[in-house]
């Protein structure tokens, strides 16, 4: 159900619909609109008594949601939802696009260092680095935990990049949400309903990566599961899915991005470089990203990619990097969106004093 308030509806009356859905037991959702609010209501299992709150000061109409993922619908939210970093130029959704790019995994200070240098410079505004990683192979590199989210969180001070990491598990959860600024769920862990109810518990905004062999509804109903428990800051990513294709390391669907655009509100990126596995082909699937209509990109970079601990295949040099962005750039302007700029050394935040 979903409580439509009316344009010039007042704080209180939202406040007072809220308090009413939360006493007849079930959970109220307030999602501001551009033009009105509309309060999404869960917990229900069959139907609430709408007479109840139809007739509330402030209510325009109480509706139905047919549909079976609720606070990640449009019709729940018309409006695009746009994620903002208070203290920076930096949002993910709206007509800028977000641009996420670092190395797989934090190898050492210098790497993170010399890597986020370059992606600052050609203009990302977001540094990705696992800390915690998913690997096929126990034997293989998993990531320098907590002193690799320290290294981020020196990146950070250091070029002002806001900083993306994945939390594999409940314990990861805890130290990411503490130090990172955006939270990534990996594709391995689509549907762990429990690090998902988890990670809505936590007040940073959520990267949801698409499951590989998720479908579009069981990829909304996961970004569902953290709307679910208040986090209503959800980016979701397509990172290709499993198919016979055997000439990428992934099958990356694009076709997801204008299915998600009419179902949700939710931005979504894509990350060409899991979706691909090749580096030669990053570059023109990221171009096909933006033409799609994609609200970003993560891009794997590193600046010594055979020597890269995980997935060096896949990552881009910096120069390569640099020439992304300009091609990006002008492939957005035909949207009418834009691609940030590259920075001026002096810019960055206390760049100067290093
Ligand atoms: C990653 O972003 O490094 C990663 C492991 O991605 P995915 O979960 O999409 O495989
Ligand atoms: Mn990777």
């Amino acid at each position: 159900m979903l409580v439509v308030m009316k344009a010039l509806a007042t704080q209180e009356e939202i406040q007072a619909v809220c308090d009413r859905i939360e006493s007849l037991g079930f959970r109220a959702h307030p999602l501001p609109g551009a033009q009105r609010t509309a309060i999404g209501i869960t917990g229900n299992q069959g139907e609430v008594d709408r007479g109840n709150l139809e007739e509330m000061s402030g209510v325009a109409e109480v509706i139905r949601v047919s549909k079976p993922y609720k606070l990640v619908s449009r019709d729940v939210k018309e409006d695009d939802t746009v994620i903002r970093f208070p203290g920076t130029s930096a949002s993910i959704g709206g007509a800028s696009l977000a641009i996420i790019a670092g190395p797989c995994s934090i190898e050492s200070r210098e790497q993170a260092f010399a890597i986020a240098e370059q992606v600052a410079l050609a203009g990302a505004q977001f540094f990705r680095g696992g800390a915690y990683k998913p690997r096929t192979s126990p034997y293989a590199f998993q990531g320098l935990g907590e002193e690799a989210l320290k290294i981020m969180a020196e990146v950070r001070d250091r070029f002002g990049l806001r900083i993306v990491t994945e939390a594999i598990d409940h314990e990861a959860l805890e130290l990411v949400a503490e130090y990172a600024d955006v939270i990534q769920i990996g594709a391995r862990n689509m549907q762990n309903f429990s690090l998902l109810k988890a990670a809505g518990r936590k007040r940073k905004p959520v990267l949801l990566k698409r499951g590989l062999a998720a479908t579009l509804d069981e990829f909304l109903m996961a970004a569902e599961y953290i709307m679910s428990e208040g986090n209503y800051e959800v980016i979701l990513c397509e990172r290709g899915v499993r198919t016979f294709a055997d000439h990428t390391r992934n099958t990356l669907d694009l076709s997801i991005v204008p299915a998600v655009q009419r179902l949700s509100h939710l931005p979504i990126l894509v990350d060409p470089s899991h979706g691909t596995g090749k580096r030669n082909k990053v570059l023109p699937l990221a171009r096909a990203a933006v033409a799609v209509g994609a609200d970003g990109l993560i891009i794997e970079v590193h600046h010594q990619p055979d020597r890269a601990l995980s997935d060096g295949a896949q990552s881009i040099y910096p120069e390569q990097f640099a020439q992304l962005m300009d091609e990006c750039s002008r492939i957005a302007a035909v949207l009418h969106r834009s691609v940030p700029h590259g920075i001026q050394l002096e810019q960055t935040a206390g760049l100067a004093a290093h």
